[in-house]
């Protein structure tokens, strides 16, 4: 599942190409059809990422909110200013993988919709296509206010307030593994982020969010905001330093814990050890985080 560094790229994405554009708004697929025809001919004013949704806000005071769960995902193409390819799950489509840099043929429009499109964006100088979203659905202000109150902070939001993270961590004894995964904890945080800070804090995700002292609650959520701006900047998941990563190989996962297991751990060499928590594998050293 695309993790929060992603739909921030995506929000990033939609306000370059489409805000104060006035958009051609389709269901090719169909299932979409009626919410289209609310947002066609309307411009689009913000887009907004708050951990995995993405909220695109209309000048008639509607608002397109998309949740890409495991398999959604956004391609786009255009002009020689656009980005061409996807973000979300991994997908081939006619356009993935089409460099910026490569010389493009003038703007001609929209390709015709491959597969199952449930919504396409067109404007006059780009287009985009969503497949296979867990939500797609046509809200109000009032109703986006309702779901974002249902979100906790996003650490890759500038207004973001790491102490409603830490006092809402730390008033559960749920286990720390399982409440990083809500995200009306922490919104955008996924597996692979959840695996990764919890081995730099050297921390257990079996200990219980109220055992988790406030001091390393907000070291754990600097990690966060760090391991996904870097995210967000990259394009992917990197989570370790290039000396951690000394000697291996290329294409090695650049992770310190996650997918890596039985592999050594790069601090202490155990084995990393994996088993599922909250519905998903969770990776840990059993030496590194102990407590
Ligand atoms: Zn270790």
């Amino acid at each position: 599942m695309p993790e929060g560094h992603s739909i921030h790229r995506l929000a990033r994405q939609f306000t370059a190409l489409f805000v104060d554009e006035e958009l051609a708004v389709s269901s090719p697929q169909g299932r979409f059809a009626a919410g289209a025809s609310r947002l066609h001919g309307h411009s689009l004013v913000s887009a907004l990422a708050h951990g995995k949704q993405l909220f695109l806000r209309f000048d008639n005071d509607l608002v397109l909110r998309i949740h890409l769960g495991l398999y959604g995902a956004w391609t786009f193409g255009g002009d020689s200013t656009t980005f061409s390819g996807s973000i979300g799950a991994p997908r081939r489509t006619a356009d993935t993988g089409q460099g910026a840099e490569a010389a493009q043929p003038p703007y001609a429009g929209p390709p015709e919709p491959v597969g199952a499109v449930r919504v396409r964006l067109v404007s006059r100088r780009g287009w985009a296509d969503l497949r296979g979203p867990t939500a797609c659905v046509v809200i109000t202000p009032r109703e986006e206010a309702l779901a974002l109150a249902r979100l906790g902070p996003d650490p890759l939001q500038e207004s973001a307030d790491p102490v409603a993270f830490v006092t809402r961590l730390r008033s559960s004894a749920t286990p720390i593994g399982v409440q990083l995964m809500n995200q009306a904890v922490i919104a955008g945080i996924g597996n692979v982020y959840r695996a990764e800070v919890l081995f730099l804090q050297g921390i257990s995700p079996w200990r219980p969010g109220k055992a988790v002292p406030e001091s390393e609650a907000l070291a754990a959520w600097e990690d966060a905001v760090r391991l996904m701006q870097d995210g967000v900047r990259e394009g992917r998941i990197i989570t370790t330093t290039p000396s951690a990563r000394d000697g291996l190989t290329a294409g090695t996962a650049p992770h310190y814990v996650y997918k890596r297991t039985g592999e050594p751990c790069r601090r202490c060499g155990t084995a990393i050890a994996s088993t599922l928590l909250a519905a998903r594998t969770v990776y840990w050293c059993p030496e590194c985080q102990r407590r």
